[in-house]
């Protein structure tokens, strides 16, 4: 059986607390086979993640390769872009630059805010907060060269906490254009671990989303934990697992067949 998980940060980002052989030997005991290591870029001026250096990010890389891969662990490569449709001629600096196996895209700012934080909301109708959000991650699903789109559902943490949890049928015209556009492009969407037994919760809206996914004609699921130290690492997968059941889906995708290692 194939268990991956294609979102994990290491000490290359400023928020992460293991270096990529604590990862890699966490993931083999828990057997995983195949995972990505993503760490943040950012460009946003202010923005608390920085830009890591890619350099020793992959010797790194390599050395964890030579170490893990006979003992059956795919060691991919990967970056988490933030906003990279808002910072177009960097992103593509990079990705020409440096070779991943698997790029990110992530909507972490959002009207000036972070998307984590709560003040976001202030004086806004949560769904009019939920409409900008998924807009701007339409645009990114067009515009932006990626493979997936991390945490589609985590501007609903800190609205869900003020406003309660978000309705389907509320977020439907907002969200089925991401859809539309991630499947026309081949991106894969994640379904994100990190809130899955989080009270209160949004699953039904998890579910609902996937299920439009699929009528868009999608291009396949992944279940990644965004783990930033090693106890996160497959966090909820089974929740997960359970939940892509529920919306149709009868495995997560996987990354690994779609790139050559060296
Ligand atoms: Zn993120
Ligand atoms: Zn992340």
């Amino acid at each position: 059986m194939i268990r991956t998980d294609y979102h994990i940060h290491s000490t290359h980002s400023p928020d992460g607390h293991n270096t990529p052989a604590e990862i890699c030997r966490q993931a083999l005991a828990q057997g995983m086979t195949e995972i990505a290591i993503t760490d943040h870029m950012e460009w946003k001026p202010g923005a608390r993640h920085m830009q890591p250096d890619f350099d020793r990010y992959f010797a790194d890389l390599a050395a964890c390769r030579d170490e893990f891969g006979p003992a059956g662990l795919t060691v991919l490569s990967g970056v988490e872009l933030g906003n990279p449709h808002e910072y177009a001629a960097e992103a593509d600096a990079l990705l020409a630059a440096r070779s991943f196996d698997v790029v990110i895209g992530s909507i972490h700012w959002l009207d000036g805010w972070n998307i984590h934080d709560a003040r976001c909301f202030d004086g806004r109708d949560p769904y009019a907060v939920y409409t900008a959000y998924f807009a701007s991650m339409a645009a990114m699903a067009r515009d932006a060269d990626f493979d997936l789109v991390a945490h589609f559902d985590r501007i609903f943490w800190a609205g869900s906490s003020r406003h309660g949890p978000p309705r389907p049928e509320r977020l439907e015209p907002a969200v089925r254009p991401v859809l539309e556009a991630m499947a026309d492009r081949g991106r894969v969407l994640e379904l994100n671990g990190r809130f899955l037994t989080h009270d209160p919760g949004w699953n039904d809206t998890l579910v609902a989303v996937m299920g439009w996914f699929r009528e868009a004609g999608d291009a396949g699921v992944v279940i990644n934990s965004d783990a930033h130290r090693v106890s996160e690492i497959g966090r909820n997968r089974e929740v997960g697992v359970a939940l892509l059941a529920e919306a149709g889906f009868e495995e997560p995708a996987r990354l690994g067949v779609l790139v050559t290692l060296p």
